[in-house]
């Protein structure tokens, strides 16, 4: 299976005319079918890495002050405790502790892209933490141990955002974009095309605008997880920019693709 990262931008993705909404619906017809899905999302942090074990997950509506029609929105993925165990005796095996969340559902970085590109398709979701306070090289090692899963079918999909800072957003600008933010996110993708990975874990300090870009780290640390599971063992990863487009101004909606 290919790897997988996409940018979710706002939680009203799923009702938003945006060219990141079309990309998304067409996303599934360009891979293969998965057997199941693990994502990665920038939504959820943990101190040691956790993998849903729910077999019924719920539409979690993280997030204030939004449309209501938002939080009538469910996504009735099933999970898959058994896969769920899989995955945290993969992660054992190599020596990184991990544990089952059987409680948790599904939170809008995972439910929101997923509504679109893979709707009601009874596809079991599962959802992989992020770990809490680690580096970008941190989470390219924890990608690295879930790269056996691609021989499974399973699609390895990583969503955060490419070029993400609340705080930099124009609501009345859905079209246009930032220089400052473009200079960014064209770092990565070259970076990303040329499958550096050394300088990739380096961005906040080779990048342009990194620290505007990324305030605070955690929508771009699933990209780092998605590069490790897409290199493996190996030094580099080439990737594919498989959708490119700005919102509200600053919002990169990029995504890429490894093995595709
Ligand atoms: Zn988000």
């Amino acid at each position: 299976m290919p790897v997988v990262f996409i940018s979710h931008g706002s939680p009203t993705l799923a009702f938003d005319d945006v060219p990141a909404r079309d990309f998304l619906v067409r996303l599934s017809s360009k891979l293969p079918q998965p057997k199941a899905i693990l994502c990665i999302s920038a939504h959820w942090e943990t101190a040691i890495p956790s993998v849903t074990g729910n077999p019924a997950p719920s539409t979690i509506h993280d997030f204030y002050g939004f449309p209501q029609a938002l939080y009538e929105l469910r996504y009735d993925a099933p999970g898959d405790p058994e896969l769920a165990g899989r995955v945290v005796a993969l992660l054992e095996g190599q020596g990184c502790n991990a544990l089952i969340n059987s409680e948790r559902g599904l939170d809008h970085g995972a439910w929101s892209p997923l509504i679109l590109a893979y709707p009601q398709s009874g596809i079991p979701v599962l959802q992989l933490s992020l770990i809490h306070h680690r580096s970008p090289a941190d989470h390219v090692a924890l990608g690295r141990l879930l790269a056996p899963l691609r021989e499974e079918g399973i699609l390895i999909l990583a969503s955060g955002g490419a070029v993400h800072n609340l705080r930099a957003l124009d609501w009345r600008n859905r079209g246009g974009k930032e220089e400052w933010a473009e200079a960014f996110d064209r770092w990565l993708t070259d970076h990303v095309e040329s499958g550096d990975l050394a300088s990739l874990t380096r961005y906040r300090d080779l990048a342009p605008n990194a620290t505007v870009a990324h305030p605070s780290e955690d929508h771009i640390l699933p990209l780092f997880v998605a590069l490790g599971a897409a290199a493996g063992r190996a030094e580099q990863a080439k990737g594919e920019r498989i959708h490119h487009s700005f919102t509200l101004g600053s919002l990169s909606m990029s995504a890429f693709a490894w093995g595709l």
